[in-house]
């Protein structure tokens, strides 16, 4: 054997072992992708995949050559089965998807990012061609988004309403003080108007204290609260409310208990938003507020004689915008955003919030909060 021979012999050698050390790079590379990238012939029959391609498709095992219409079955928006086979070759140019869904064998359903790429698999003469599929779970993407969507058209919707209103009232007492001058009509279309700006307000301050907890910005700093100050404060601010209503409010304070560790400004804006809601929903009776000592903390309760809320309103009220259809309810202003604000800055400071409500008897809304040193 000459030395030319040998040395290119050598060569074809490495080369080789070069070609394999790229070839378990590459299948290395495919295997650690959480998302599912499967690669089939112009006929749709599965001619390679990498490992979580089992995991979105929810299947045990997948062999070669089986027909990506029978492991892949996805539906679309509408919950119509989509034709896969003819999706993917009559791909021309690489598409992407973000409609479809998956459902699962336990019921749940998947959305889905569907890639498709036409390509030529293989090198050279002998290679083929197919399409290669790239498949990623986006279901918590898609709520996001969904829920971004929703909040924005609920928020321009409820805004629209005040804002319509206020404006309609200025420009009648505009109109009155250019014709009649009647300046009881005047003072009574300002007095709608500030109604509503007042809810605006009011709206625009839990949106932000909404955003701030959601973006994590609040601050929980650990203050002695003593409890009976708190309350005292409370019945202060809140009495003539009551009063204009005709409700009392009444304390019942545990004389065992002094201080609690915790956020006093959460706290307090916890307390408030359940007995603006005590005040707003009771047409007779009044409004108690408690607190007792219990271990690792204090358990505040406030109480109401009010309309109640039905069993299945019970489980929505901390939901974002949730305000009951019940006409009692709709009688005063209110965003649906007070008791989902509540459930947030409780979890900051992670207090446990429960309720107890009767239809037309009335509503008990307690808070755990826990010394926090
Ligand atoms: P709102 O601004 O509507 O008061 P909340 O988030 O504070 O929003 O409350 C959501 C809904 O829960 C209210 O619209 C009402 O239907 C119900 N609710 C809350 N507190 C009470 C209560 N004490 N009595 C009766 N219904 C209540």
């Amino acid at each position: 054997m000459t030395y030319m021979s040998l040395s290119l012999k050598k060569t074809a050698k490495s080369s080789l072992i070069n070609e394999q050390i790229e070839h378990q790079r590459l299948t290395s590379l495919i295997n650690s992708m959480a998302d599912a990238v499967i690669a089939v012939d112009v006929k749709g029959r599965v001619v390679l995949y990498n490992g979580a391609t089992l995991n979105i498709l929810d299947i045990n095992t997948l062999k070669t050559n089986t027909s990506l219409s029978r492991i892949f079955k996805p539906v679309d928006k509408d919950n119509q089965p989509v034709d896969i086979l003819h999706m993917v070759q009559s791909t021309l140019i690489p598409t992407t998807n973000r409609d479809l869904r998956l459902q699962y064998a336990d019921g749940s359903l998947i959305n889905l990012y569907l890639s498709i790429a036409p390509v030529h698999l293989g090198y050279g003469q002998e290679g083929q061609s197919g399409y290669v599929l790239l498949l990623r779970d986006i279901t918590r993407e898609k709520s996001l988004e969904e829920e971004r969507d929703e909040f924005i058209s609920v928020v321009s919707h409820e805004l629209r309403t005040p804002i319509t209103i206020s404006e309609g009232n200025i420009s009648n007492a505009q109109m009155i003080v250019d014709r009649s001058g009647d300046i009881d009509m005047v003072k009574k279309a300002l007095k709608d108007a500030h109604t509503q700006v007042l809810f605006l307000a009011d709206m625009i301050n839990d949106l932000s204290t909404l955003s701030r907890a959601e973006r994590g910005t609040l601050e929980v700093k650990v203050e002695t609260i003593n409890v009976h100050d708190l309350f005292m404060e409370l019945v202060r601010d809140y009495t003539p409310q009551a009063k204009a209503r005709g409700l009392e409010i009444k304390t019942v304070l545990d004389p065992k208990l002094e201080v609690v560790y915790s956020t006093k400004l959460y706290v307090r804006e916890i307390l408030q938003n359940f007995i603006t809601n005590a005040i707003k929903y009771t047409e007779k009776g009044g409004v108690t507020l408690s607190a007792k000592p219990v271990a690792k903390g204090v358990e505040f309760a406030v109480s109401d004689t009010g309309i109640g809320i039905s069993k299945s309103d019970q489980e929505r009220v901390f939901d974002k915008f949730f305000r009951s259809e019940d006409y009692r309810t709709r009688q005063s202003n209110g965003t649906g955003l007070g008791l989902y604000v509540t459930m947030k800055l409780a979890r900051l400071i992670h207090a446990e919030i429960s309720m107890e409500s009767e239809l037309n008897v009335g509503s008990t809304f307690k808070i755990f909060v826990p010394n926090l040193q």
